[in-house]
């Protein structure tokens, strides 16, 4: 093993987000013979974190522990993240394209004077050419992008590349690095979450998300139904947000969330051209929506013409009986 390509794991509350397993199977598509090098960021004990990111494939991990990098800032975890780089000298480097990662990785790659592919979703590989495929026009068109030159750095869109089977039986050598993290000029003073609770929306596998057909607050609640028993989470359009019927962190779209579930269930959605930028890369899109002109229709792969408030609470039951 020569080659060598960085994984930058990202957590969350505590756990490796999928996204960090994903980026593994990323790294292998590139360079299947390469040696894996996982990077955590945190503060406290790592190492178990470590561990996983082994099960998920990589071949070793550096953590780095450190109280400025209990919250993420890009001083800190791109100081952490540069210092792993710089001893490695990876020919390859990839992230997750989350928030974290689209703020992060940028730095990075500007430090290191080299490019960045960014939100890939998928890498095709041709002897010694490997395509990064990336959407573009909010996911109308796709292109593919080569790297000729420098650090093959780019950034993975999450849900898209499936992580490898996790192995327990493997195992691999996990290097804490000490590191003084200096010139945080960031003060994080309080972190607050508005998130919804439950499946984090940009890695759920399941999505129900509402429109301004639901019509109220109340009328998300058997959206929500739908959503727990199906193990999903759920969403909205901007439409819905606008009228105060959820949180704007449930926005999907050109300036919300980009989301790429198994399964999307647009519930009374017109399908405006922002509103499918965030979701029209779904694997199975179902429409519910009485407007049997609406245009959510033509990206549907199943569509229901009916009022979402007949439709949905027969939709639980027959999943439920299916659970049964
Ligand atoms: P509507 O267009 O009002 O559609 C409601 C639908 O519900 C209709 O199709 C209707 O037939 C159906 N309906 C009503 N009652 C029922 C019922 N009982 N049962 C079944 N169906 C029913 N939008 C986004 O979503 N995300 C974005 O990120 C976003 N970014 C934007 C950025 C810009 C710069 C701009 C200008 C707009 C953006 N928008 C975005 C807004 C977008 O253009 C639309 O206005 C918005 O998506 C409409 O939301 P909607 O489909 O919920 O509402």
């Amino acid at each position: 093993m020569s080659e060598k390509i960085v994984v930058i794991g990202e957590t969350k509350d505590g756990s490796l987000r999928n996204v960090s397993y994903e980026a593994i199977a990323a790294a292998k598509k590139v360079d299947a013979e390469a040696e894996l090098v996982g990077v955590i960021c945190g503060s406290g004990e790592l190492e178990e974190l470590g561990k996983e990111m082994i099960y998920y494939g990589a071949d070793r991990v550096v953590t780095i522990s450190h109280d400025s990098l209990t919250a993420y800032t890009s001083e800190g975890f791109g100081q952490a993240v540069l210092a792993v780089i710089h001893e490695e000298s990876p020919k390859s480097i990839v992230m997750g394209h989350t928030s974290i990662g689209k703020d992060l990785t940028p730095k990075i790659a500007s430090k290191l004077e080299t490019g960045l592919i960014s939100d890939a979703v998928d890498i095709e590989v041709e002897g010694d050419k490997i395509q990064f495929v990336r959407p573009i026009y909010s996911g109308k068109a796709f292109e593919k992008k080569i790297i000729t030159d420098g650090i093959t750095f780019f950034t993975i869109r999450p849900n898209n590349i499936p992580a490898l089977n996790r192995d327990e039986a493997r195992s691999g050598e996990i290097t804490p690095k000490n590191l003084d993290i200096t010139d945080i000029r960031t003060v994080i003073k309080d972190v607050v979450r508005k998130a919804s609770e439950g499946v984090d929306l940009s890695e759920a596998n399941v999505i129900v998300a509402g429109g301004r057909g639901v019509k109220s607050e109340d009328g998300f609640k058997p959206l929500y139904e739908l959503a727990e028993v199906l193990g999903g989470a759920v969403g909205a359009s901007r439409g819905a947000c606008d009228a105060e019927y959820c949180d704007y962190s449930l926005q999907i779209g050109q300036t919300g969330k980009v989301v790429t579930p198994d399964l999307y269930i647009a519930v009374g959605i017109s399908g405006a051209i922002q509103h499918l930028a965030g979701m029209s890369n779904s694997k199975v899109i179902v429409a519910i929506n009485k407007d049997p002109e609406a245009n959510i229709f033509n990206v549907a792969d199943y569509g229901i013409v009916g009022d979402l408030f007949e439709v949905i609470p027969l939709l639980i039951e027959e999943v439920k009986k299916l659970q049964e």
